[in-house]
């Protein structure tokens, strides 16, 4: 099947596009499943979003301090980026201690204007 770029830039007005933010140091021993399986099942922290929302990135840190971030949410914008989740293992303390850097990397994407949920599977 062809898609015409007017086609794929046909969008319905107030759709969620998601993207997910995840540590770069855990990203090494962790594939991100269990973060799809939430968003797909649309459990735990993505249960409110209606079955059209999208996950359209899904990104990491970039390592510390988060150098990574606010360049792709600029790049997830031009995309129609509503939300951005902070991955469970950033906020958890328990296998891996939790972001020193949390709290940067929260305010940097809400200053663009994008709302930010903590939480993905836990
Ligand atoms: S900034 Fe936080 S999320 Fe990113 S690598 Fe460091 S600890 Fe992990």
């Amino acid at each position: 099947m062809k898609w015409s770029q007017e086609a794929l830039n046909e969008e319905k007005p107030g759709k969620e596009k998601i993207a997910v933010v995840r540590c770069e140091t855990v990203a090494e021993v962790c594939p991100g499943a269990a973060c799809f399986k939430a968003f797909n099942k649309k459990k735990r922290h993505f249960q409110k979003y209606p079955e059209d929302a999208e996950l359209i990135g899904f990104i990491t840190c970039g390592g510390c301090p988060g150098r990574r971030v606010s360049r792709l949410v600029d790049s997830l914008i031009k995309h129609g980026l509503t939300t951005v989740h902070l991955s469970s293992c950033m906020l958890l303390d328990g296998d891996y201690p939790p972001c020193p850097h949390v709290e940067e990397i929260r305010k940097s994407i809400a200053a663009k204007g994008i709302k930010v949920v903590d939480g993905t599977h836990h």
